[in-house]
């Protein structure tokens, strides 16, 4: 038997099958100049075809994904077309290896930008690539559909479209060697609610089809040919689980409310509304936080009124309840492929979101309005991001009333009740919590920056990953701090950070005197049965506890962790 374990882990479950090693047969251009004006027509004649059979098959697979919608988008983006063509006119190179050249020239381009989301674009575009050529060599898309008995697919890594053609009947997990958490094996995998790893170094070096492979999605665990008393251990935890989720999830309808009474908000974070109406099935209360940088970095310019008003439009009619909307949240870690931001020593304390926003006001503006518009049509709530002083509030509320009486005057329909709210992620909000409760409607807390910030420790930095943790006495002083000031004030609290899905610190955080947890739709029936279980009264005592705590072993052990 051998063992490997995979430090970061992104879903949960245990699998245990053969392994399947998938090595990707690539399909290369044929590579020769063609002649005359014959010779081009029939060549951008055969790209033209190539799109459109490849738009087929896409279409179809984005009826119900977001991916596959970008596919689709990517397979139609004219500056593509333009490429593929200037390429076949001037510098006559036949079809196959216009649209190869052009693929890696963009792709390239996107990998190229020092963002882990943007790289994963790239990925997007060869996958697109490659169905363009199997479409202009006559060729199925080489997928995982011949797979007819149980596996675990092993692969350096999975694109969209090798997920999107294996039978889930077979395919009982994947472990891959590249990703991280936003790479689509790690979203689709969450999506389907299937055991996977991603970002598994070695495995290609380690394993055969045929070998038999036990893991544990959740613990990082991968066995190798495991001996019987580990899969004994394993498949009955397996079991234990696979059951409890199921006694879980059929009672996901019911309200998250205490045994005391006290009923809680569990929403979901979604970055389109096509994660909204797969959100749905998990019978969500609405939406804590719509990330819309993704609308902006899929984009290749900034997106205009129209299209924000459109796609938030689409959300609020999707969910059918309350929708927090976060106003564009770029820089730092995040960047744009059509917007160039000056190079910074610290990036994170730099120019970005909302400081971005205010100097850049048209921009900002053309949100807003978009947003003020789509609320006609449902309950949105506006959240500003990175928030550090009651001026920049006052200078969001400004530009907010200058929207409405620019709509008003060219005639359009606008929602003049919109809630505005903040995040709070900064040690600054934290300190003026009490002050800016009197300025806005509501709180979130964002722990994935409050953490980095209030620690000073980097929440990408692997170097010092041990010291990145939220249970940390500091960050759960400021969290009270915050859920106190907006209590004191009346407004509502919630938290949309990584931390609202952790089961350990529910009871804490209900203590607090927080009103919303917002997560991966997957994770809400777990924490509204978590929730089910609790008395607010008792979680108030522990909450107290927990303040008394002068270090992260002594939480642990107060809340009964094992770390
Ligand atoms: C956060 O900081 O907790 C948050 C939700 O925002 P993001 O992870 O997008 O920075
Ligand atoms: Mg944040």
């Amino acid at each position: 038997m051998k063992h490997i374990r995979v430090t970061r882990t992104f879903t949960r479950g245990i699998a245990e099958a053969e392994a399947f090693v998938y090595e990707k047969e690539e399909l290369t251009a044929a590579k020769y100049q063609i002649n005359g004006e014959a010779e081009i027509s029939e060549n951008i004649e055969l790209f033209e075809k190539a799109v459109e059979a490849v738009s087929k098959d896409l279409s179809v697979l984005a009826e119900d994904s977001a991916i596959f919608a970008g596919h689709l988008s990517i397979a139609n983006d004219i500056a593509l077309k333009e490429m593929v063509i200037g390429k076949i006119k001037d510098e006559k190179q036949n079809v196959e290896l216009a649209v190869e050249n052009t693929i890696e020239e963009l792709s390239a381009m996107m990998a190229g930008i020092d963002d882990a989301y943007m790289q994963e674009r790239a990925v997007d575009i060869k996958d697109v690539g490659a169905r363009f050529m199997a479409a202009l060599q006559g060729k199925d898309f080489a997928g995982l559909d011949h797979i007819q008995k149980e596996v675990i697919i092993i692969a350096d890594d999975l694109t969209p479209s090798d997920t999107s053609s294996m039978n889930f009947d077979y395919v009982k997990g994947f472990i891959t060697e590249r990703g991280g958490v936003t790479s689509h094996v790690s979203i689709i995998a969450r999506s389907l609610g299937l055991p996977a790893l991603v970002g598994a170094g070695t495995i290609l070096d380690n394993v055969e089809t045929g070998d038999q492979i036990l893991f544990d999605a959740g613990s990082g665990d991968i066995y190798i040919n495991p001996d019987q008393q580990t899969r004994d251990n394993l498949l009955a935890k397996s079991k234990a689980d696979a059951e409890l989720k199921a006694q879980i999830e059929a009672k996901m309808d019911l309200p998250a409310t205490t045994e005391d009474g006290k009923t809680l908000k569990v929403y979901a974070n979604v970055g389109s509304a096509e994660e909204i109406k797969q959100a749905m099935k998990y019978k969500i209360d609405g939406v804590g936080l719509f990330r819309t940088e993704f609308l902006f970095m899929d984009n290749t310019d900034f997106p205009s009124e129209d299209e924000q008003f459109n796609a938030y439009k689409d959300a609020v009619e999707a969910l059918r309840g309350e929708l927090i909307i976060r106003t564009l949240d770029i820089g730092g870690d995040k960047a744009l492929p059509y917007f160039e931001f000056d190079v910074e020593e610290n990036p994170f304390l730099g120019w970005r979101a909302v400081r971005m926003c205010l100097e850049k006001a048209d921009i900002f503006k053309t949100q807003l309005k978009a947003l003020l518009r789509a609320a006609v049509y449902g309950p949105i709530k506006i959240m500003i991001p990175m928030i550090i002083s009651v001026n920049e509030v006052n200078q969001v509320r400004e530009l907010v009333e200058e929207c409405k009486t620019e709509l008003a005057a060219a005639d359009i329909e606008y929602a003049d009740d919109v809630p505005v709210g903040i995040m709070i992620e900064t040690p600054a909000a934290v300190m003026m919590a009490d002050a800016l409760a009197e300025v806005v409607d509501f709180f979130s807390i964002g722990t994935n920056d409050l953490t980095q910030y209030v620690l000073a420790v980097d929440r990408g930095n692997e170097r010092i990953e041990h010291l990145y943790n939220s249970y940390n006495p500091a960050v759960l002083r400021a969290i009270n701090q915050v859920i106190k000031a907006a209590n004191n004030a009346g407004i509502e609290v919630g938290m949309c950070g990584e931390f609202a899905s952790d089961a350990n610190i529910t009871e804490v955080l209900l203590g607090f005197g927080m009103d919303e947890y917002s997560m991966a739709a997957s994770e809400t029936p777990l924490i509204k049965e978590k929730i089910r279980n609790l008395n607010y009264a008792k979680a108030q005592e522990l909450a107290d506890k927990v303040l008394a705590c002068s270090t992260t072993e002594e939480v642990y052990q107060l809340l009964g962790i094992e770390k």
